[in-house]
């Protein structure tokens, strides 16, 4: 019955540049996620009608809606035969609805809409038109050549399509928080790659695998992302020999940050960005967070720094994230956390501590060179 999808894409207020930029990185991430190039029409976009593409439109960002249509030429006897078509005649009221972007169509929207209307008066008895509790709407767009005539409207993810605002390195663990972070990164048009600590035996096969299928799930929406692991086991243990426990995962978290920024910078990466929240655990303090995120000059996102937890956790039951991230696994800081972690740290102290442990900065160049894999994830949709 559908021969295409339309697609329509939000974000007007795009202007110039920017604009241009956003329908050419739209138009390569849907032949990205869905293996088809669109064909792209003023604001509008198409695609050819199968479930497959129904399906896979629902990951890309920069989508506002879409729906399945059918193209007419434009005349008003292939339009009044097409609703004819659509019309599900077991049901009792309707709406119709026209939008007409060529102006020099000979009948006016309303002239449309009357005599369709009239046409499917005659087929039915008793039927009736309403136009705020109708049991169906069909929509008619009529432009120069082909008219477009559709009944149903699927909402998009919205956003920017990924790629056009650059490229961040996530911090990513197998928790709740950061997947859903990292989603909403994406959704502004951040093109995201994943950066994880390891530490094994105290963390088990289970924590890597979680996080590898947390970041083959988010890697369906912007088709392809890399994963850095960096097996931080030896410098976790030094670490943990502070002269101050109650600093541990301050202290980690600084080297965390250091680690992320010289391989930001290499990689050419213009943020770093994790899930944090702030006033959730000690180290998500204002203050913590100060002392933590000195440690690099890269610009720090964190985009759930005010969510309420309830809203993170719906967004990861949408993303999909939600039931990986609540399975049972070893974290490394569930398993390092000193008793008493310290809520309001400060940067003379931490640095005192650090030129306490001097193996420290050699430790972390060595991760990077020598401790380090990368593993590439491709698109896998259905
Ligand atoms: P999450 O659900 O993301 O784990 P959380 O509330 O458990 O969040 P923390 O464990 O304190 O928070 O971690 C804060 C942030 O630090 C995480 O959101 C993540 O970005 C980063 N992070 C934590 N552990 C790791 C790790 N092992 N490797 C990489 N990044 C990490
Ligand atoms: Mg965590």
């Amino acid at each position: 019955m559908y021969d295409l999808i339309l697609i329509r894409y939000g974000e007007l207020v795009l202007k110039g540049g920017n604009r241009k930029l956003f329908i050419n990185t739209l138009k390569q991430n849907i032949l990205k996620i869905t293996g088809e190039m669109p064909e792209v029409s003023f604001d509008r976009m198409y695609l050819t009608y199968n479930e497959d593409n129904m399906r896979r439109l629902k990951f890309v960002f920069g989508i506002s809606s879409f729906s399945p249509v059918k193209r007419v030429n434009t005349n008003i006897n292939d339009i009044k035969t097409e609703v004819l078509n659509q019309f599900n005649d077991d049901l009792k009221t309707f709406r119709l609805n026209c939008h007409r972007n060529w102006k020099k169509f000979e009948l006016t929207s309303q002239e449309i809409i009357k005599e369709v209307a009239s046409e499917l008066f005659d087929k039915k008895e008793n039927l009736k038109v309403d136009l705020t509790k109708f049991e169906q709407q069909i929509n008619i767009e009529v432009r120069e050549k082909y008219s477009y005539v559709f009944s149903k409207n699927i909402k998009g993810l919205d956003g920017l399509p990924v790629g056009v605002s650059g490229k961040a390195l996530h911090l990513i663990s197998g928790g709740i928080d950061s997947p859903v972070a990292a989603f909403e990164l994406m959704k502004r048009g951040v093109r995201v790659d994943f950066l994880s600590f390891i530490t094994p035996p105290h963390t088990d096969e289970k924590t890597v695998e979680k996080v590898e299928k947390i970041v083959q799930l988010l890697a369906n929406y912007q088709a392809g992302a890399k994963l850095f692991q960096i097996n931080y086991t030896d410098l976790m243990n030094y670490i943990g020999l502070t002269s101050n426990q109650s600093y541990k995962i301050n202290l980690m978290r600084r080297s965390f940050y250091r680690i992320a920024d010289l391989l930001a910078k290499k990689e050419g990466y213009l943020a770093i960005s994790n899930g944090e929240n702030l006033g959730q655990v000690a180290s998500q303090t204002m203050e913590s967070m100060d002392v933590i995120g000195s440690q690099t000059s890269l610009q720090i996102y964190r985009p759930l720094l005010t969510f309420n937890k309830i809203d993170t956790i719906k967004l990861a039951e949408i993303i999909g994230t939600y039931q990986i991230s609540i399975e049972k696994a070893n974290e490394a800081c569930e398993l390092f956390a000193p008793k008493n972690p310290v809520i309001k740290p400060t940067f003379e102290h931490a640095n005192n501590l650090e030129l306490e442990l001097n193996e420290l900065i050699p430790l972390e160049k060595e991760a990077i060179s020598n401790k380090m894999s990368v593993k590439r994830f491709k698109n896998k949709l259905q």
